[in-house]
């Protein structure tokens, strides 16, 4: 009989997140540069030296480097430590949110994948379809097992997960037709409607509903905050990250933020 306390179970849980960030810049860097997320093994991007086990230990490596790659002291990306740090980071909040079940698994692959597509939409302007198609897929076959966060239910359930899915990509599809008549130029990338559907197939119509406001609602306030510093308002801010802001806090606090907006309505 194994008996874990939770708090080493928080541990690691914390350090498996750590151990999955670091996989996850991995994918950051090379899916977008259509290079194998398997092979070859991690290398300094400057000085092309293979990187040994003892230097890629998450976040501790990079404290002891001091944030330098031992051969050729090429500064190492910040993006390494921030990402495994906000990895480990959810999926302690994501074990405290659901608790400790291994139904949290479907959820703490949305999470992660989450945090890819931002850093790599940030970057390069793209949401890559080996991420959201899969796993559309995946949140549908799951979807018996995934907690629910808007419709009261215990699981979401597939007839939920389904409907989730063609609402997110019907509503961005839609979305991304005005905005190319409206603006004349491509305003919303296939990249968010095929983003959108995989946001339905893991937390429903009202998670894409929930979702869309919470981005937009992020968006504007990172938009007027861009303006107000006095930067270019022209420079084009990829949506795909806000969108990742608002699933996340669908699958946190949703229920939570509608019923306390619900309040304030005087319902
Ligand atoms: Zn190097």
């Amino acid at each position: 009989m194994i008996d874990l306390t939770p708090s080493v179970l928080s541990i690691f849980i914390f350090v498996s997140g750590l151990a999955a960030g670091s996989f996850m810049n991995v994918c950051i860097y090379r899916l977008p540069r259509g290079l194998s997320i398997i092979r070859p093994a991690s290398r300094c991007p400057h000085c092309n030296t293979p990187i040994r086990p003892f230097d890629n230990i998450p976040l501790l490596s990079f404290v002891i480097l001091k944030g330098r790659c031992r051969t050729c002291g090429a500064r190492i990306h910040w993006r390494y430590p921030v990402v495994e740090l906000l990895n480990g980071i959810l999926w302690i909040l994501l074990f405290n949110r659901f608790g400790a079940s291994w139904t949290i698994l479907p959820l703490l692959f949305l999470i992660s994948s989450l945090i890819v597509i931002t850093f790599i939409d940030l970057e390069h302007m793209i949401i890559p379809d080996i991420i959201t198609v899969p796993g559309t897929f995946l949140g549908i076959a799951l979807s018996p097992l995934i907690p629910d966060s808007f419709f009261r239910l215990e699981r979401l359930g597939m007839m939920n997960s389904l409907t989730g899915a063609v609402t997110g990509f019907l509503l961005f599809f839609i979305i991304a037709i005005l905005g190319s008549w409206v603006f004349r130029k491509e305003a919303m990338g296939g990249g968010d409607v095929k983003l959108m559907a995989m946001v339905g197939a893991f937390t429903g119509w009202k998670g894409v509903i929930f979702t869309t406001f919470a981005g937009s609602l992020i968006g504007s306030i990172v938009g007027i905050a861009i303006i107000v510093r006095g930067k270019n308002k022209d420079t084009i801010i990829p949506f795909g990250p806000y969108l990742a802001a608002g699933a996340a806090a669908s699958v946190f606090y949703g229920q939570e933020i509608i019923d306390i907006w619900l309040r304030w309505l005087g319902r």
